[in-house]
């Protein structure tokens, strides 16, 4: 694997080609790798100038901290807690002769219907059918709050792609790309604008110094109170 130099800091990469690209982009993943997207015949000779000329904004993604890892606390059984939009949901699970897992939710209550099954299999349907509702919610409030922030930010991606991401909240791609964690829909509103806001920013400021934290500021003058949040709640949010 090559290695690009910074400082003191080695960062393997890995190189793709892509023929439908048009223009190199490199790519920092969730879980730190960085992957460098080259259209068909990009000449060889060009890689290192590239990496070189973005070698700040590598640097930046590859040591940027990471949120806590997911630690599967929860049992998926009824009594449990979790959290929606930052209000506290208790966790109702019935079962059904039915096939198809069902949520629904009826004020703090989050019911889940699931086929009859022996409890381990239960809880891991539980759980799935819980990560598809979560994601599902996600999808729909999350690209409003991108559409809006975009607007006072003044500028929006080229692209919003909602995932799961094992220790990130989003990530913005050079390509403009901003990839946000579907578990963030856990987070009370005004955290999930933070992280919103942060991706969006890194729009026009693709690191993390002053300047780019001054343009946090400027939409979101209490963010750091909202970030605060993220760090003594964010492991809450892994299940
Ligand atoms: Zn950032």
């Amino acid at each position: 694997m090559p290695v690009l130099t910074l400082g003191t800091t080695t960062i393997p990469y890995t190189i793709e080609e892509r023929p439908r690209r048009q223009h190199p982009a490199i790519q920092v993943d969730a879980d730190r790798k960085v992957t460098v997207l080259l259209p068909l015949h990009f000449p060889e000779d060009q890689i290192e100038p590239l990496l070189a000329r973005k070698a700040r904004w590598i640097l930046n993604h590859v040591t940027a901290p990471l949120p806590p890892t997911p630690m599967s606390s929860k049992r998926f059984v009824s009594g449990e807690g979790f959290l929606f939009r930052g209000h506290l949901l208790r966790l109702k699970v019935s079962t059904t002769s039915a096939a198809q897992p069902e949520v629904t939710q009826q004020g703090r209550t989050l019911r889940v219907t699931v086929p009859t099954l022996p409890a381990p299999q239960q809880s891991i349907a539980v759980r799935d059918v819980l990560t598809q509702w979560f994601y599902q919610q996600a999808a729909e409030v999350l690209p409003q709050r991108v559409n809006h922030y975009a607007g006072v930010v003044g500028i929006g991606p080229e692209r919003l792609k909602i995932s799961e991401y094992k220790s990130r909240w989003g990530f913005c791609r050079e390509d403009g790309l901003i990839a946000l964690n579907w578990r963030i829909i856990q987070a009370p509103l005004p955290v999930i604008d933070y992280v919103v806001v942060h991706e969006l920013t890194h729009r026009r400021y693709p690191h993390h110094r002053q300047t780019f934290w001054q343009a946090v500021e400027a939409v979101l003058p209490d963010y750091e109170v909202r970030k605060q949040w993220l760090k003594d709640h964010g492991a809450e949010l892994g299940w």
